[in-house]
């Protein structure tokens, strides 16, 4: 009998270890479910989970590896398409999902960002987006990231693509469907909360971007559309699977998070060497909790008291990300606060300028508020850098172009997922 969906997505039955991960079901009750979407898919388990379930349906254990291999590393869309596998098998296994999914449309920035809408299986759609950088003396412009990466995948010609090499592929992830949070600022708070991602449909991202661009991923950050901590299972689940899995090293990789009270701590138990990241985006409480109305349950002073015990727990500083907004948090004074809260802490402070939305009418500082608001930071010895968001002219904040996507070519959801 299968475990009916929960509304966030997750079967009644899972049962996790440490880091979120569900045994897979045998065969037999795989072959039970008439219906395709209701199998859980294989993405996202590890080799010892494959090779398990390759064993279960009376398979040596070698298999497991191949079909390891074959998930992750020759990125196959369906099992039928293994070749290594004995074919009266492969057969018998066309039904079982490997959980990708599909891409929904695709848009490149002049600086080489490129932006996803993935397609899942039960038609919901996603944000990813993918930031390549470049060697720092090159002297090519961002826009030649792209026809490198083409000509890498045999979409052009080699001798088209310019000389120059990407250093890093930043993959920024979705952890679910809208987001609950609804931030006054954000596009995607705008949206409301459909449902949490499963483990395989934010592992599946990386390996979109990574099969796009024709080279490794290198870094990952959770900052796209969702609150990854109210996911945490799945998020530690794909974490486990993008580490050991795809081979992205855990210090690669950081988990932004609102702040859900009690969770930082849940996440700093599973010692992980990966970055925390919390959206602070204001320097006291009641300028945070009029821009993220969830703060209103989470005072300012108990999110850094839980965000120190995280750093003395795993020995990890935290990122503190903060939007700047003109003439709303961006002012001397709110720098020197901002300092005060943050004195004797082992962090770094990411200031963002914020990229307008149609939705609200907040507007992106001008550049020497900016940097009048890092140099009274620098003064007080807080570590800050300015980070300016990637991809501006192709609906660049995190769930513009799902929303301007899908107001234009609305996607039918299927019923029984
Ligand atoms: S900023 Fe992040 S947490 Fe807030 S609504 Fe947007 S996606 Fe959710």
């Amino acid at each position: 009998m299968v475990a009916p969906l929960s509304t966030d997505g997750s079967r009644a039955s899972d049962s996790h270890t440490p880091l979120g991960l569900s045994p897979l079901p045998a065969f037999s009750s795989l072959t039970d479910r008439p219906i395709r979407c209701h199998i859980p898919p294989l993405l996202g388990a590890s080799v010892e989970e494959l090779t398990q379930w390759v064993q279960a349906q009376q398979q040596p254990a070698y298999r497991g590896k191949q079909l390891h291999q074959w998930i992750y590393q020759q990125g196959v869309r369906s099992l039928s398409d293994i070749s290594v596998f004995p074919k009266s098998w492969r057969e018998s296994l066309a039904e079982v999902p490997v959980g990708r999914s599909n891409l929904h449309y695709r848009t490149q920035a002049p600086d080489g960002t490129v932006k996803y809408l993935l397609r899942l299986a039960d038609g919901q759609i996603v944000e990813t987006v993918g930031i390549p950088s470049f060697e720092a003396n090159s002297k090519a412009d961002w826009g030649a990231a792209l026809p490198v990466a083409r000509a890498a995948t045999g979409q052009l010609a080699e001798s088209d693509a310019p000389a120059v090499d990407i250093q890093r592929l930043t993959v920024c992830v979705s952890s679910q469907v809208g987001c609950p949070m609804a931030c006054d600022f954000c596009a995607t708070g705008k949206g409301g909360f459909q449902r949490n991602l499963q483990r395989h449909e934010i592992v599946d991202q990386v390996l979109t971007v990574q099969e796009d661009f024709g080279r490794r991923v290198s870094n990952i950050v959770f900052m796209g559309m969702g609150e990854p901590l109210l996911n945490i299972d799945n998020v530690l689940g794909s974490v486990r699977s993008l580490n050991q899995d795809i081979g992205i090293g855990q210090r690669g990789i950081t988990i932004s998070t609102v702040g859900i009270p009690g969770h930082i701590q849940r996440l700093a138990e599973h010692r992980l060497q990966v970055t925390l990241a919390v959206s602070l985006h204001a320097s006291n409480q009641a300028l945070r909790q009029q821009l993220i109305p969830s703060a209103r349950q989470y005072p300012l002073s108990d999110l850094l008291q839980e965000c120190r015990d995280y750093v003395q727990i795993t020995g990890r500083r935290v990122t503190f990300e903060y939007i700047l907004l003109s003439g709303l948090n961006d002012s001397p004074e709110q720098a020197e606060e901002l300092a005060n809260q943050l004195r004797g802490f082992q962090s770094h402070v990411n200031l963002i300028p914020y990229n307008p939305i149609s939705e609200v009418d907040y507007q992106r500082p001008d550049p020497r508020r900016v940097q009048s608001f890092v140099k009274t930071l620098q003064k007080r010895k807080i570590a800050v850098s300015v980070r300016y968001s990637r991809g501006l002219e192709a609906d660049a904040a995190c769930g513009q172009l799902r929303a301007s996507q899908i107001s234009q070519n609305p996607v039918p959801l299927m019923r029984d997922c």
